[in-house]
């Protein structure tokens, strides 16, 4: 049971090492020879389980060696208290044939959380099995929200550092807020004076800086990043596809065999292939509807075997699924072309922005149960106001995407197949965007919209929101875009 990179099927390592070093050394992304089989018989079962006994039946066979004790011990550290419900993953009925995946309910209430706070866990046990004893340090370049969840998901996990860069200015109040008050002794965060390109391009010179390596090698310290390429966040996102199908039996939905839908907010496309995954290990999936903003990369592609990413970017109220360059697809590309193909691809997406899969692999990704929808900011706001007043369900932007894709797609085809809409945010976590879709705009700061929001809608926000008006800023530095370097060399070796 051992991994090879997308560009080169003669590679041969562990998932540990596949965790550790984040990406193949020929800059492909690290996925099992064979994927696992989750046998008829283990599915029926865990309609009786809950979160985390569904949590490691399913890692098993995707992180191989990783022993069950192992296993059982992080996904009760990952999905504990730190979550609001006992359900992990609630998954909550809309209307007639859809239902909302809940994954919003950890720490910074969006769904990043499910592969960021089991990360953590994996990361420093890979160390060990690849027999590196260095203090392993996460860099992350955000826009936001993933530089949260991974300061939430490192925060004081032994054998880690983890320092955050963020745009100084380019985040909502509510997400820096949420980063400058992070606890923990082994973190830090940075206000970068450029956009998120330029924290990006400083941390990605950092990695690649010889010197840098030396001088962190020497303090026994080695480098590593929690992007969403890595295997340590796809795997535990396969988990509550299963989640979502064994509560579907619990409660009488379907049997055990039936075929569901899911639909999934999309942008670097790593949500939806955990989908996927789950289809090809055994999961009773029909349709994996892809769901995109605006920035309808991903739906062109779908329709025409053609990816584009020359065009126009646009920044939409869903801007955790604002992307051009989706990066998990090249997972999907490999399972079902070759490393050649793939290779050549990757090749001309670098070299002229645009790959053209052709009709065969077209009918292929159609034929898997791939299907594309998008829609602008206008239906997305269109879409919370109908799904609020008809239904009594509030969800988040990115959510409403992928309601509108559902919809959509049920009508189009006549479907009966239960679907179940991926729900990734908290609406809190955009409460101006989803005031302003409800007609309740307010003045103000993003504290008064959220209060403005919950009497609107007479709900509570999440605690972990609400309460960092009072909290205590602890890293208010802001930096020069070159001094990016220098802080992190004289923070991880003083
Ligand atoms: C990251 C994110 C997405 C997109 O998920 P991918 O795995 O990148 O496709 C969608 N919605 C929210 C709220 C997110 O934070």
């Amino acid at each position: 049971m051992l991994f090879c990179s997308t560009r080169n099927e003669n590679v041969n390592v562990p998932s540990a090492y596949a965790i550790l070093n984040g990406l193949a050394d020929d800059g492909g992304l690290y996925i099992l020879h064979s994927i696992p089989e989750i046998k008829a018989e283990d599915i029926e079962k865990m309609s009786e389980y809950d979160y985390h006994k569904t949590a490691e039946t399913v890692l098993a066979g995707f992180l191989p060696d990783y022993t069950a004790d192992e296993i059982a011990q992080f996904v009760k550290n990952a999905y504990g208290v730190q979550f609001d419900t006992k359900e992990i993953a609630p998954l909550v009925k809309v209307r007639e044939n859809m239902w909302s995946l809940e994954l919003w309910h950890g720490p910074t209430c969006a769904f990043k959380d499910f592969a960021l706070q089991m990360l953590p866990q994996l990361l420093p046990a890979a160390a060990r099995k690849c027999n590196e004893d260095k203090t392993v340090a996460i860099l992350v370049a955000t826009s936001g929200d993933t530089g949260k969840a991974a300061l939430e998901g490192f925060a004081d996990v032994e054998g880690t550092k983890i320092c955050v860069f963020y745009p100084h200015g380019g985040t909502s109040d509510i997400q820096r807020l949420q980063m400058i008050t992070q606890k923990g002794n082994n973190v830090n965060v940075f206000a970068v004076k450029g956009n998120f390109d330029d924290a990006q391009n400083g941390v990605k010179a950092i990695f690649t800086d010889e010197e840098m390596a030396k001088k962190l090698n020497e303090n026994g310290i080695m480098l590593s990043s929690a992007n969403s390429i890595n295997w340590g966040r796809l795997a535990p996102q396969i988990v509550y596809y299963y989640w979502a199908y064994s509560r579907l039996v619990a409660n009488g939905t379907i049997k055990c065999g039936d075929m569901i839908d899911f639909c999934v907010p999309t942008g670097n496309f790593g949500n939806i292939l955990a989908g996927y995954m789950a289809k090809k290990s055994g999961l009773p999936i029909n349709k994996l509807v892809c769901a995109s903003n605006a920035n309808n990369v991903l739906t062109d592609f779908l329709e025409t075997g053609v990816y584009d990413r020359n065009r126009i970017f646009h920044l939409t109220d869903s801007p955790s699924m604002d992307i051009l360059i989706s990066s998990n697809l090249e997972r999907l590309l490999y399972m079902l072309a070759d490393d050649a193909k793939v290779s050549e691809w990757m090749a001309q997406l670098k070299s002229c922005g645009r790959y053209d899969i052709g009709a065969d692999m077209l009918k292929k990704l159609h034929d898997e149960g791939f299907v594309g929808y998008y829609c602008d900011d206008q239906v997305t706001a269109r879409t919370i106001v109908t799904i609020y007043k008809e239904n009594n369900y509030l969800c988040d932007t990115h959510t409403a995407v992928a309601v509108d894709a559902a919809q959509r797609y049920m009508t189009d085809n006549e479907s009966n197949i239960p679907m179940v809409v991926v729900s990734t945010a908290s609406p809190f976590k955009f409460a101006p965007a989803i005031l302003s879709a409800l007609d309740e705009d307010s003045d103000g700061d993003d504290f008064e919209k959220l209060s403005a929001l919950e009497k609107a809608v007479r709900q509570k926000s999440p605690d972990s929101l609400s309460m960092l008006k009072g909290k205590k800023p602890r890293f208010e530095e802001v930096i020069e875009k070159e001094d990016m370097k220098n802080k992190v060399l004289e923070w991880l070796t003083k």
